[in-house]
């Protein structure tokens, strides 16, 4: 039989740390085609991930001989997390008892939809790369594997997805239509730290388009988008075509409810119907544990949240800050088609915004009053073509009755017309600054409820 030489990565932040990883490396040498040669120093580590502070983790490596396929040996590994007591159906990124990966396995390249070995981001971690370096493992000299794979068919996901399901690996989903910014990379990002797996899908949704709106000028360019999803730490990539999403014969739409007429519904009609098509299906196919979604569009936020708990999928809904340029301006796909007379005058929207919330701060409280505030700096740049200019409830975005208000967001949405084809823009921000983080800074997770 062949023995292969593997390294597993050790570690545990709960409990008693040492206890865990050395009882777990016992077992793991009584295990029939498993010996343990060595393991490397452990060391302390702080904990990386994202979420409140955690306990510091104990890491290292183990150098194991064995006759066990990668697969069986990954399956003892998850094994041995279980009897450590580790929940492998809880929270990702929680406190662990024990954390075994399997990081090489002699020289073979693996590439399934469950086990990718070499580990792709292991040269990410120093908790990984020095105890490898200790056993005399030198990881620049590894060749790393290619980590994405780009999926076209939905039976293809759901395998892909069902996989990681039986294994026990969190999956976080970031929906896109692609044009990839710095906005989308905030998501698969987020996406990166709280889950084992990360998705992202990138199609333009012919659902949410209107009639006469920009479906056929919707920036696309998948090659730049894939690579975007690589540097990020992505795992898979569904880039569907449209008849892939949409079978022949397809008719099912999922119905939203009234206050998805109102902003974004009121003008573009039928719109919210195709976003919550759309990801109802993608969640269907994928039975993500997390998906990400840009407060920017946060009208739409507020009707998957509400789509999510109708229909009852096992996903947990997470919204992320806005990511802003320097100036102010939300960043978004069709920013590209703005004129330079325009891009300048876009600047409006975010100074409508910030002007309401510094009446607020000044003790402003009543509705109308803080939306007239807004209006008289929109008003200010003639190149602005306002669609509509809200104060609405935090969170479910629930409409707010004049007179006194204790908080709320503004939304604002205006058109731009003076480039090669009209750009309409969206923006919103709490008037409460504590409830955003600053423009530029690290953005923070803020979950749904
Ligand atoms: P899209 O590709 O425009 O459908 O956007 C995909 C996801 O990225 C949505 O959840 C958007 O809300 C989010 N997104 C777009 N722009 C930004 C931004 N500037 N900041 C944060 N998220 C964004």
């Amino acid at each position: 039989m062949r023995q292969v030489t593997a390294y597993l990565g050790v570690g545990a932040n709960e409990g008693d740390r040492e206890a865990n990883i050395h009882s777990a490396l016992e077992r793991l040498g009584s295990v029939p085609g498993v010996r343990v040669l060595r393991v490397s120093t452990l060391r302390p580590s702080e904990f990386m991930g994202q979420g409140p502070a955690q306990a510091e983790f104990l890491n290292g490596v183990a150098e194991v001989a064995t006759t066990l396929p990668a697969a069986a040996l990954l399956a003892v590994c998850k094994q041995l997390e279980l009897a450590a007591g580790r929940d492998l159906s809880g929270p990702p990124n929680h406190p662990r008892p024990l954390d075994l990966d399997l990081l090489l396995y002699g020289e073979e390249q693996i590439d399934s939809a469950d086990l990718v070995v070499p580990h792709p981001r292991l040269w990410d971690r120093p908790f990984v790369v020095e105890p490898l370096r200790e056993l005399g493992v030198d990881p620049d000299q590894l060749s790393r594997p290619e980590t994405l794979r780009v999926v076209r068919h939905a039976e293809e996901l759901v395998r892909c997805c069902s996989a990681w399901w039986v294994e026990g690996l969190s999956v976080g989903f970031v929906p896109t239509m692609g044009a990839l910014h710095a906005g989308h990379e905030s998501l698969l990002e987020m996406a990166r730290r709280e889950c084992d797996r990360v998705l992202a899908s990138i199609f333009v949704n012919p659902l949410q388009f209107g009639p006469s709106e920009d479906f056929d000028a919707y920036p696309r360019d998948l090659d730049e988008d894939l690579r975007i999803c690589e540097q990020r730490g992505v795992d898979v990539v569904f880039a569907p075509a449209v008849t892939d999403m949409y079978p022949e014969g397809f008719c099912s739409n999922v119905a939203v409810g009234d206050e998805a007429q109102t902003m974004e519904g009121a003008v573009r009609d039928g719109h919210f119907e195709g976003v919550a098509t759309v990801v109802a299906r993608l969640f269907a196919l994928a039975r993500p544990h997390r998906a990400y979604f840009g407060r920017k569009d946060a009208q739409q936020v507020a009707v998957l949240r509400r789509m999510n708990q109708d229909l009852g999928f096992p996903t947990k809904v997470v919204e992320c800050p806005i990511v802003r340029e320097d100036d102010g301006l939300a960043l978004s796909s069709r920013n590209v088609y703005l004129s330079a007379e325009d891009r300048a005058a876009s600047l409006v929207l975010y100074r409508s915004l910030t002007a309401a919330r510094a009446a607020f701060a000044a003790g402003e409280r009543d509705r109308d009053r803080l939306l007239a505030v807004a209006r008289e700096v929109l008003a200010s740049e003639p190149r602005a073509a306002l669609d509509y200019l809200e104060l609405r409830r935090e969170g479910d975005l629930a409409e707010l009755p004049p007179g006194q208000i204790s908080s709320g967001r503004m939304l604002i949405a205006a058109k731009f017309v003076g480039g090669k084809q009209p750009v309409r823009l969206l923006d919103n921000l709490s008037l409460d600054e504590r409830n955003e983080p600053p423009v530029g800074a690290v953005a923070d997770l803020e979950s749904a409820p």
